[in-house]
């Protein structure tokens, strides 16, 4: 939780600015605000650091990912491919959308594999909702010549991987439209919000209106503004956009310091041959949120999380296990529990979600661990972890 480790004078700094003058509404009170436009500065900053064209700033990363469907035009009955493998809030996008989520299986990057794409492929697939999961990218260039093979839309869900790259192009600018979350456990954190990026004006516009009830922002009396598009209200107040700026000006000190704490675990498992390493196609793009590792069997990747509680070791995740990132557990997306009736209830489902098994993906998800990587690690925490680290898995290799 890096972000959360680093709050300081910077980001009361931003947040005093916005109490100052009491304007906690993002658009409009030109005179009130006397220069202060925390939201705007924050979607400045995320562009220049993702190199992205335009950057609009949304309540929340789940927010993000349903505005950037909402712009791109995914909607009702239209099929979109997603992993099994991820945060349940990609899932629940497409399904308040109106849309059916499809799922295909993942590989060793941890991410969709291109030939689960090929395989999830129906006549009415409109998109790739690809997720880049614990901070690295996956086999991206085959995941996107397959989207232009076949026509389909290509969106990224980047809540995980802001900071990550493949070939010096940042995670979110290689699909449509890329989504970002700054909640209290990504790489940089505002509190809630998010942020949806893309090279496309046409694409921005439909996202800034869409997370505004259809506002067009255009001059500034915003009881006169056109409304070319019905919308909702996902806007981000200025209080966490302010954080968020303070935050996104740490982020390159983040990526250095998890690199570098990141290779000194690494280094360690190295020593072990029966532990692999999740596949990162370019490394040097690796965000090092997060250290992702295989057991070579589900019972004894199990006999490495009990080592690791025995020993101390905290912040290692066992995904297969987790009740919010493997479909294994989540009840309430297969059996599509729900308040209300939606569009997947109704139509044809493209897979019986209730009975679809991922044996790949199971395989794969039942020996990964990953250790999060935090930032404030002391010398001497780091060399009383790699003790551990050592001694846990002594006792089971
Ligand atoms: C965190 C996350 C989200 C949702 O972000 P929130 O800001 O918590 O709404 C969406 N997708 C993925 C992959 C995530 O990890």
């Amino acid at each position: 939780m890096p972000g959360t480790e680093l709050f300081g004078a910077e980001e009361r700094k931003e947040v005093n600015d916005v109490l100052e003058t009491g304007v906690l509404f993002r658009y409009n009170h030109d005179t009130e605000r006397k220069g202060i436009w925390k939201a705007r500065e924050f979607e400045a900053e995320v562009a220049k650091f993702t190199g992205a064209k335009y950057a609009h700033a949304v309540s929340s990363g789940s927010a993000a990912v349903s505005t950037a469907l909402a712009a791109c035009g995914i909607g009702y009955g239209d099929e979109v491919i997603v992993p099994p493998f991820t945060f349940v809030a990609t899932i629940e996008a497409v399904m308040i959308a109106g849309a059916l989520p499809v799922f295909a299986e993942i590989d060793e990057t941890i991410c969709l594999s291109p030939e689960g794409i090929r395989a999830a492929i129906t006549p009415k697939t409109k998109a790739v909702l690809l997720v880049h999961m614990c901070g690295a990218i996956g086999r991206i260039e085959e995941i996107m010549a397959i989207c232009k093979e076949h026509n389909l839309l290509f969106i990224e869900d980047s809540a995980q991987a802001l900071g990550a790259s493949y070939k010096g192009k940042m995670a979110g600018t290689f699909g449509l439209m890329g989504c970002y979350s700054f909640d209290f456990f990504k790489i940089v954190t505002c509190g809630e919000g998010g942020i949806v990026v893309t090279n496309d004006e046409q694409l921005y516009k439909n996202a800034d209106t869409f997370s505004d009830h259809g506002h067009d922002h255009i001059g500034n009396a915003r009881g006169m503004e056109q409304h070319p598009n019905i919308g909702c209200n996902f806007r981000i107040g200025e209080m966490n956009a302010a954080v968020g700026l303070a935050q996104m000006r740490k982020i390159h000190f983040i990526i250095e310091k998890q690199r570098r704490h990141k290779q000194i675990m690494k280094d360690v498992l190295k020593k072990y041959p029966q532990i692999t390493f999740r596949h990162i196609p370019d490394e040097e793009g690796d965000s090092a949120t997060c250290l992702s590792f295989f057991g070579p069997s589900e019972a004894v990747t199990r006999q490495i999380v009990k080592a690791f509680a025995e020993n101390g070791i905290d912040a290692c995740q066992y995904w297969y296990d987790n009740m919010f990132h493997y479909i294994r557990q989540w009840d309430q997306i297969r059996g599509i529990k729900a308040t209300y009736q939606m569009p997947v209830h109704v139509l044809e489902q493209p897979q019986d979600y209730a009975h679809i098994q991922f044996p790949k993906s199971d395989n794969i998800v039942s020996r990964l661990i990953s250790m999060i990587i935090k930032v404030n690690w002391t010398e001497e925490q780091i060399a009383d972890r790699v003790a551990k680290l050592e001694k846990a898995l002594d006792s089971v290799f």
